[in-house]
Formats: structure tokens, C-alpha cells, sequence
């Protein structure tokens, strides 16, 4: 039997849901929507869908077993323990919370449910993220010590709601949710630091231009950066390994992989050498003969693989790939970044 989805809040990412589960997931028909805003209402009805008068209708509707909550941050908390709460299996959008308590007060109640939660961490089937996480796994860099990972626009402000505070607005709580999430995949062990340098150019409430590190336990670290005032772009990704330097310039994912030669040994000049930057043996050229350069792996990215996952899970008790307990660990980075920029300084962690 086929699942039914209702969706809550909709609005702009309530349209990705609708039309590619109608397109790509057979298993499931989205049959309704809630919203407050008439548009989004008309909308929803132009799309052949039922619209709830209000959320105890939805709630009340039985044969509704499966919701995704795609409004602003501010009431996913609220609207999640509510769906829980009622039986309904939920998939909340990303940020889930807008800090780790609340996370931990969702997951509480979909363990006494024992109701399906999950969050649209749809990110973690990007092609770039996939390809830069299949280099690292084929050892195809050796050991990754430095990774950069960047979104970068320039068209100022934080759109609508995102430009506010209460709202859950921001961008360490809007991409910086997405691009922590890849981190904590690509080094899956204990976050042992974080420094935040929030900068809010556009918005007196919320952050806009966004650095953050994150050292790991193994001594690796990432640089993730989101902009909206970039007018010269850099790479979507720079990973240094051991043995090789990935990059990815942008999201077509045209990028190389430039490795060592097992068989091109590196000799020393016993002379200085005379280079652009002056007199230096280190910062010289490294010799053509040592290095090769290899394509990025192939990966297959299709973000509805997640709602695969979802009907997987429920249909055949298969494992649950984006789980709460991984979020939490996301959250549990922002609240620690969002203290950090309090601070001014970088903050020890155990996370
Ligand atoms: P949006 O403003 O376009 O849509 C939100 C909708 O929610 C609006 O139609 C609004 O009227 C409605 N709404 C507000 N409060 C409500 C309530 N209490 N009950 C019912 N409806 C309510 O915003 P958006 O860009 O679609 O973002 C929605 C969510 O999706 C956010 O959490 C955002 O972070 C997330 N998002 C995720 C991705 C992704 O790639 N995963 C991309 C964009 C947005």
C-alpha cells in the first residue's frame, strides 16, 4: 500500500517535495498540505492537492501516516512533536531545531511514539560531496588532513524569514546546517574544537558571511565557509591529502585530483633555486615527472534517495540513513559555534 504524505508549509522547498516524489518515489502520493498563507493554499489546491483547514485536521486524518514539515526553523520543533504525537511518521527540513535541546526534546517524544523521524539532510547526495567523500574512501588523496569546503554568492541579504532571528534566520542555522552535516560524514569521529567568525554585513539580527573550523579528534580539520557578498569565487571544495590535492571548482563538479607518482621520486636542487617568488627550494616548482593528475571518481547523486530511504525504512525495516542522533551532533557543533562567536575565541569541545 501506498504511504500518504501531507506536507506542512507550502512554500518554496514544498515544491521540490511535491513534484519529485510524484516524479521518482511510486511508493508514496502526497495527498494534502497546510499552510497560513492563502497563495500557498491556492497553490497547493492548483496541484491537485487537499488543503487542512488547520493542523487538528491534518492530525486527525487517518489516513495520512507520513508528514514532511517544510517551514520556517522557528516552528519545526512544535509542529514535529505535534505530528509525533498523532502517529504520524515526519520528516522535518533542515535546520531541524534551532538548538540541540529542542532536537533532544523531539527525539524523546519519537522514542515514546516509536515513530519514524528524520531530517532532510539532502546535501549528503550532492555529486560533489559524493565525489570528494568517494576520493577520500578509495584512498585515492591518501590520508585528508585539510579540507576546505565553500558556497559562496553575492547577492547580499538573507532572503524573507532567513534575514530573521526569531524565525530561526541565519546562515551558520541555513546552509551552515548542510555543509556541517557533510563534515561530520567525510570525518565520522569526535569534533575536538570550533571557531566561528559570524559576520552579519547585510542583517542587524542574524549572521550573513560565515567562517567556521572544526578540528577533529585525528588532528584533521575543515574550513567551511558560506558567503553572500563573493564577487571572485573560489573552488567548492580544496582537499589535501597526504598523497594528493582534490579540487572541485563548482557545483557542474569540473575539478582534478593531482596525486604523487609512486615512482617519481623527489630530488632536491643543492642550489637555490630562482623562482617567481624569488629564491626558494621549497616554494619552487615540484618536478613534472612526480605528480600525475587523475580524474575525479564517478558517483551517482540523486537527492530523492533519501525518501527512498524513508519508504525503505518503513516497508522493509531497512536502516534509517539520516538519523536524529547524527543531527544532534550537528546541532550540538552550531550550538558550540554560536558560542564560540560569543566569545570571540575558539572553543575546546567534545562533540
Ligand atoms: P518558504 O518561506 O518558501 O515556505 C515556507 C512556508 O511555510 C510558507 O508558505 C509559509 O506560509 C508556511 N508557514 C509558515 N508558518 C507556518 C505554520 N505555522 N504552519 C504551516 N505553514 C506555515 O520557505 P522555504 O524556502 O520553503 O523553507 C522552508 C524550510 O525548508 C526551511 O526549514 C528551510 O530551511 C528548508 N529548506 C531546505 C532546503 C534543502 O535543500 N533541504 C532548501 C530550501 C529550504
Amino acid at each position: 500500500m501506498k504511504h500518504r504524505l501531507a506536507i506542512i508549509g507550502y512554500g518554496g522547498m514544498a515544491g521540490w517535495h511535491h513534484s519529485n516524489i510524484k516524479e521518482k518515489i511510486p511508493a508514496i502520493e502526497v495527498v494534502g498540505a497546510l499552510d497560513v498563507r492563502e497563495e500557498a493554499e491556492a497553490k497547493a489546491r492548483e496541484n491537485g492537492l487537499h488543503v487542512y483547514k488547520d493542523l487538528d485536521e491534518l492530525l486527525l486524518d487517518k489516513t495520512v501516516d507520513l508528514v514532511t514539515i517544510a517551514t520556517p526553523n522557528d516552528v519545526h520543533k512544535k509542529l514535529a512533536i505535534q505530528c509525533l504525537k498523532a502517529g504520524k511518521n515526519v520528516v522535518c527540513e533542515k535546520p531541524v531545531t534551532l538548538n540541540a535541546k529542542e532536537l533532544e526534546e523531539i527525539i524523546a517524544v519519537a522514542e515514546q511514539t516509536g515513530r519514524l523521524f528524520s531530517i532532510h539532510q539532502n546535501r549528503r547526495w550532492d555529486r560533489d560531496f559524493l565525489i570528494v567523500k568517494k576520493a577520500i574512501e578509495e584512498g585515492l588523496i591518501g590520508t585528508p588532513y585539510f579540507v576546505e569546503s565553500r558556497v559562496q554568492g553575492s547577492r547580499g541579504a538573507m532572503h524573507g524569514w532567513r534575514g530573521h532571528k526569531q524565525n530561526g534566520g541565519g546562515m551558520l542555522l541555513d546552509w551552515g546546517v548542510h555543509l556541517i552535516d557533510q563534515a561530520l560524514q567525510l570525518f565520522p569521529e569526535k569534533v575536538v574544537s570550533v571557531n566561528a567568525h559570524l559576520f552579519s554585513l547585510y542583517s542587524d539580527e542574524v549572521d550573513d558571511n560565515i567562517k567556521l573550523l572544526l578540528r577533529f579528534e585525528s588532528g584533521a580539520s575543515m574550513l567551511l565557509e558560506m558567503a553572500t557578498n563573493c564577487l571572485i569565487l573560489q573552488p567548492r571544495w580544496h582537499v589535501s591529502g597526504t598523497e594528493g590535492t582534490l579540487v572541485i571548482e563548482d557545483w557542474s563538479c569540473k575539478g582534478k585530483i593531482v596525486k604523487l607518482k609512486p615512482d617519481g621520486e623527489m630530488t632536491w636542487e643543492d642550489d637555490i633555486v630562482y623562482t617567481e617568488a624569488g629564491p626558494t627550494r621549497t616554494m619552487a616548482p615540484r618536478p613534472k615527472h612526480t605528480t600525475e593528475e587523475v580524474p575525479l571518481p564517478e558517483v551517482k547523486a540523486d537527492w530523492t534517495e533519501y525518501y527512498q530511504n524513508i519508504v525503505d525504512v518503513l516497508d522493509h525495516g531497512a536502516e534509517l540513513i539520516v538519523k536524529p542522533k547524527q543531527a544532534l551532533r550537528v546541532m550540538k557543533v552550531i550550538d558550540a559555534l554560536f558560542a564560540s562567536q560569543e566569545a570571540g575565541v575558539g572553543l575546546r569541545v567534545d562533540i
